[in-house]
């Protein structure tokens, strides 16, 4: 069987043949000479019809997938039309190729997939290609995605940020979090009015005024796009974000703690305790479990920020608002009684979106709890599987890539 035959099964274009393949001169990549059928006339790459010839272009070389450890090249020399619907002198456009990227389609799609499930570098390194090329496989990909997705009807978002470039930056995530599509709808960069509502215009007046549902967390700027946006909606502040912002305040009370004993040349009792106090107790192995009872005996701030925190943990168990409203405002009072600055500062922010945190209640049911926790820990995978992301647009790119759920363009054959 032939080379040609093969490509005739798998990668055939009317109006183009496939003429012959040969080694290269260093044998290590096989070349497939390209040529349009007789009579067939070549296409506007403008206004997508045929139009008449004019001239021809140097050779062109697109890469296909690799076979057997040869990389494989497609040479086509490419023609100009003339066309009078356009009204000037333009590149032919070939069903292979996308007129700007070296890489046909085939092989795009081929490396986008791959680069699913490794990391760029790791993607490039396999296929013995380039970052750049990889880079340019999924912005193809990603491209015709986000210009062919459906948006249809959205019933509930989830906004989040994450911190990239070693926590110096922001990017704002719009997700859609209905019971039976969940998947990134929008990056966008910082963390601002201005880059939220970019969502908004993106989506529209007409979808945003029937979105059902927003979850949050307490970030001043989201909550006021929200209200701007989505008035009708009701706005919940997401579980995970409060749990989050305790883990956080529990963490700066040990370290500081940590860092006033050892000044004082006291017992390191907190030392290696960070995971101990930040994960639930049920998750600890046996022997953490042993160490974590020994350290709540000792009468330090952190141990009450702890148990505080554990306390907290009860609100979730509640099926009535009013019922969590009440335990809500003990456990407050409670707080505020406690001088610890950050665990106070916590307080003081719950009773000032009280109303929102409720709402978690009043949707409870209405919404796949957990999901935008999830979506959160799948983007930080993400970020950081990606250390080559150094500029926005490879991280919008690449978590659009992974967490979209974007349509692909049409192949010719499944190639795998
Ligand atoms: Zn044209």
């Amino acid at each position: 069987m032939e080379l040609i035959t093969i490509l005739n099964r798998c990668h055939r274009f009317r109006g183009f043949v496939y003429q012959h393949a040969h080694f290269s001169a260093d044998k290590k990549s096989i070349e497939v000479a390209v040529r349009p059928r007789k009579g067939s006339a070549a296409v506007c790459s403008r206004c997508h019809l045929p139009a008449p010839g004019y001239d021809q272009l140097a050779e062109r070389r697109f890469e296909f997938i690799p076979l057997w450890g040869f990389l494989v090249f497609l040479l086509y020399t490419m023609r100009r039309v003339n066309c009078r619907r356009c009204g000037i002198v333009a590149v032919e456009e070939v069903p292979w190729g996308d007129g700007k990227s070296t890489l046909t389609k085939a092989y795009m799609l081929f490396l986008a997939r791959w680069a699913r499930r490794l990391s760029w570098k790791e993607t490039a390194e396999a296929f013995r290609t380039s970052w750049d090329k990889v880079f340019d496989a999924v912005e193809h990909v990603v491209t015709f995605g986000l210009e062919h997705r459906v948006l249809g009807q959205i019933d509930a978002i989830g906004v989040d940020e994450i911190q990239y470039a070693k926590g110096h930056k922001y990017l704002t995530l719009v997700y859609q979090i209905d019971l039976d599509v969940t998947r990134l709808l929008w990056v966008g960069r910082e963390r601002t009015i201005e880059s939220f509502r970019g969502f908004f215009t993106v989506i529209g007046d007409e979808l945003a005024s029937k979105i059902v549902f927003v979850c949050s967390d307490m970030w001043e700027p989201y909550l006021k796009v929200i209200r701007e946006k989505c008035s009708e909606a009701l706005h919940i502040l997401d579980r995970f974000h409060i749990v989050a912002k305790m883990n956080k305040a529990l963490d700066e009370i040990r370290a500081g703690e940590s860092r006033r004993i050892a000044s004082e040349g006291g017992v390191p009792v907190l030392k290696k305790s960070r995971w101990l106090l930040l994960k639930r107790e049920e998750n600890l192995k046996t022997e953490q479990r042993f160490r974590l009872r020994d350290l709540l005996r000792y009468n330090l701030k952190t141990v009450r920020a702890y148990l505080l925190k554990e306390a907290f943990q009860q609100l979730w168990d509640y099926n009535s608002p009013a019922w969590a409203g009440k335990f809500l405002d003990d456990w407050c009072r409670q707080v505020m009684r406690s001088r610890i600055e950050p665990m106070k500062n916590i307080a003081r922010s719950l009773r000032q979106h009280r109303e929102l945190i409720l709402n978690y209640f009043r949707a409870q049911k209405l919404l796949s709890s957990g999901v935008v926790e999830g979506l959160n820990n799948k983007a930080k995978v993400t970020t950081r599987k990606s250390y080559g992301f150094r500029t926005f647009r490879c991280l919008e790119l690449a978590l659009y890539h992974s967490l979209g759920k974007l349509p692909e363009p049409k192949s010719t054959h499944e190639f795998f």
